[in-house]
């Protein structure tokens, strides 16, 4: 049997394991995956082959140091220097990135956007804004903190940081952070947001499960939302295209992933 794994800290609340041993068990695929909680990143080639892997998927606060880990980086990822799915082939790490995808399948319903604002300036926030920007959007990034916004600098996007973000307007604000995931933050402080939020029609979140500090705010401003769960079916729905080695079709994977939601 081979075995998968998601790789993250905090890990418990994945729902990654659920969606993939349902996809597992519905194609009769002999497989199985489980969650590993990882504090230190620099540990996580050692700890994938220590534990036998084929594959697995990598969540916050390691997706850089993921891609940092592998023998050879393919696709999208390449890009953006963000990794989120693992695939053991011939002993070597081989590293993909998922959730760009994932997500413009989240937001297809919204229609045509043409500007977004990125909150956020982590691992998603790049593979976000990268993809973004592929599709001719205008992309901003606005972050708590300068230092990692000078990624997006370096690839013309704009960027602010609370103190020097302006009044504008996009079509869709996006939150990227992990404020909220666990505690009741805001991304951004709330007269900030009430403002941009006022000015704007749609806004995504990528934690998915529950309605964010930064969804309700959304809600209660009248803006149209979503929470992350699309985004994790279509990122679930390519990594476990990969861990089954192309033997399935997106659609056969699609069903039984959705299923889980359900559980
Ligand atoms: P990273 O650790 O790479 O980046 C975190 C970012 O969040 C940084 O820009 C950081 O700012 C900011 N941040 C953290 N805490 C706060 C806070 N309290 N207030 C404001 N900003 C904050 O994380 P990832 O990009 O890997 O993941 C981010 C979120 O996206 C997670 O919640 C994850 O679960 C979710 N996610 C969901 C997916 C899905 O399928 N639905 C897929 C991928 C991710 P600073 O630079 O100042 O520290």
């Amino acid at each position: 049997m081979r075995l998968f794994a998601i790789f993250g800290d905090p890990v418990a609340h994945s729902r990654s394991p659920l969606m993939h041993n349902h996809v597992f068990r519905s194609l009769g695929h002999d497989a199985c995956y489980t969650r590993v909680h990882l504090k230190d990143g620099a540990r996580l080639k050692e700890t994938f082959f220590k534990l036998g892997l084929s594959g697995a998927n990598v969540t916050v606060p390691h997706k850089e140091a993921a891609f940092q880990a592998c023998d050879e980086i393919r696709g999208f990822a390449k890009k953006v220097g963000v990794v989120n799915t693992l695939i053991e082939e011939d002993s070597k790490l081989i590293g993909y990135n998922t959730d760009a995808d994932g997500f413009m399948f989240a937001i297809e319903p919204f229609g045509v956007i043409k500007s977004v604002l990125v909150i956020g300036a982590g691992g998603t926030a790049k593979a976000l804004a990268s993809r973004f920007k592929e599709d001719g959007i205008e992309t901003t990034v606005l972050n708590r903190s300068a230092k990692r916004l000078e990624y997006f600098k370096e690839k013309s996007f704009q960027t602010y940081t609370w103190e020097s973000m302006p009044e504008r307007t996009f079509d869709l604000i996006v939150n990227t952070t992990s404020a909220g995931l666990e505690s009741d933050d805001l991304p951004a402080p709330e007269p900030l947001l009430r403002t941009l939020l006022g000015e704007c029609h749609f806004a995504a979140d990528a934690i998915y499960g529950k309605v964010t500090p930064f969804l309700r705010l959304s809600s209660e401003l009248g803006l149209a939302y979503k929470d992350g769960s699309d985004m994790l079916l279509g990122q679930g729905v390519l990594a476990n295209e990969l861990f089954t080695q192309q033997n399935y079709s997106r659609e056969a994977i699609k069903g039984p992933m959705q299923q889980s939601f359900e559980f």
